[in-house]
């Protein structure tokens, strides 16, 4: 594989975010220490959590992070239909508005390396991005009633995430030069070594269909990643997931060294509340349409096996910067679009995959279509409405674009 060390590039990207500092802290509130804030008549606190005798709400005290953060996430222990919203404010006296936090899934009980998970079974919520001089947070709970004795609330939990800054001004805004510069891969000084393969014997390689071109992808060191805990387990992609990272854009990132950051606190929320080894997908794609690489190395003969659909052996995890889902229904870009449809077309190009076509995923155990939106394999939202809405479309232009590449 070719590397490039062009001079010019490096003066366009002075200031990679190897300086970022991802700073976090765990708030976690359960069974009596729920107690504080307003009850609605019909709550009551005991020691195992909050108890409601009939739909009611809770709002919380305010609680001081002790430190600037811009992102929460949120996870808890609750009755089935607990809606969870969060508030935010500089200095706990003037609130931003209630943003609700509906639970996407539920925390795995097992790490990615078997060991088990304290907050395992917990129903995890959106990362939900906010103004980064955030420092309080506040909650507010409608508890439905509970017929089994169990608490409605026994526990909730935000992991607030300050993911850094970038150096001075920070990378620049994506023109022409910097698009070449993003043709540069730069070697990640900011990690450890590259962890040592465990690979599995590779099966027979079908032919690719054709080759499209790689896209521009900004290297983990470029965003600051953290290196992953321990070795990557490696598998052989033969369909491709789309994901939205249901990440709530409450603060919309501007400029390419925010995405950045949106990458840190993504990978700091799969890593210390999902317990996973890395972020979980192979690549990312922010509304600009910057690919940023993921959990997946240099080489592109193999993929790492991500966390991304529940399977994850036989497959590899894209997904997109945003929220595309009520109740938050944002759109992805036309760039964010197209560039996927650029990543889509290069992996089917090296793995052989017809990108329009369906065949039988392994680890489900069942057929799905090569190129597969997350809920066609687990009870999901992911990847939004608004974006598996364009699953046929992306499907077709991806393979257009291989077959283009091909003449
Ligand atoms: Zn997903
Ligand atoms: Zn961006």
């Amino acid at each position: 594989m070719v590397r490039f060390f062009l001079a010019s590039a490096l003066a366009v990207l002075p200031a990679l975010s190897l300086q970022a500092e991802v700073r976090s802290v765990r708030l976690v509130r359960q069974g009596a220490g729920l107690s504080g804030g307003r009850l609605e008549a019909g709550v009551t606190v005991r020691a195992d959590g909050l108890h409601a005798e009939r739909n009611a709400a809770y709002v919380s005290p305010p609680l001081d992070a002790g430190l600037a953060f811009s992102a929460i996430g949120p996870h808890w222990k609750a009755a089935p239909g607990a809606e969870i919203e969060i508030a935010v404010s500089a200095d706990g006296l003037t609130w931003g508005r209630w943003i609700p936090a509906p639970s996407e899934e539920t925390i795995d009980s097992l790490r990615e390396d078997g060991t088990s998970r304290l907050f395992g079974g917990d129903a995890l919520g959106p990362l939900v991005f906010v103004s980064p001089d955030s420092r309080w947070v506040r909650y507010r709970v409608r508890l439905p009633t509970r017929a089994d004795g169990e608490p409605s609330l026994s526990r909730i939990v935000f992991h607030l995430i300050d993911p850094g800054e970038d150096e001075a001004e920070g990378p620049p805004a994506i023109d022409g030069t910097a698009r070449d510069a993003r043709e540069t891969r730069e070697p990640d000084r900011s990690e450890a070594p590259a962890p040592r393969r465990a690979r599995a014997p590779a099966p027979e390689e079908p032919e690719p269909v054709s080759a499209a071109p790689r896209p521009s992808i900004l290297s983990r060191s470029a965003w600051g990643a953290r290196a992953p805990k321990y070795a990557y387990s490696y598998t052989r992609a033969g369909h491709v997931g789309i994901h939205h990272t249901a990440s709530v854009d409450d603060f919309a990132a501007p400029t390419r060294a925010e995405c950045a950051g949106r990458l840190r606190a993504i990978q700091a929320f799969h890593m210390d509340t999902n317990g996973w080894n890395d972020i979980g997908y192979a690549w990312v794609v922010c509304r600009h349409g910057d690919v940023f690489q993921g959990r997946e190395d240099d080489d592109d003969t193999t993929d790492v096996q991500g966390a991304h659909d529940g399977f994850n052996r036989g497959s590899t995890g894209l997904a997109l910067l945003g929220y595309f889902h009520p109740p938050y229904d944002q759109r992805p870009t036309e760039e964010q679009l197209s560039a996927l449809v650029d990543l889509i077309a290069w992996i089917s190009g090296l793995r052989g995959i017809d990108p329009a076509g369906r065949s039988l995923y392994e680890a489900f155990g069942a057929e799905v279509d090569n190129v597969y939106g997350h809920r066609e394999v687990k009870e999901t939202s992911c990847p939004g409405d608004h974006l598996f809405a364009r699953k046929e479309l992306l499907r077709a232009a991806a393979l257009e674009k291989l077959l283009v590449g091909a003449l």
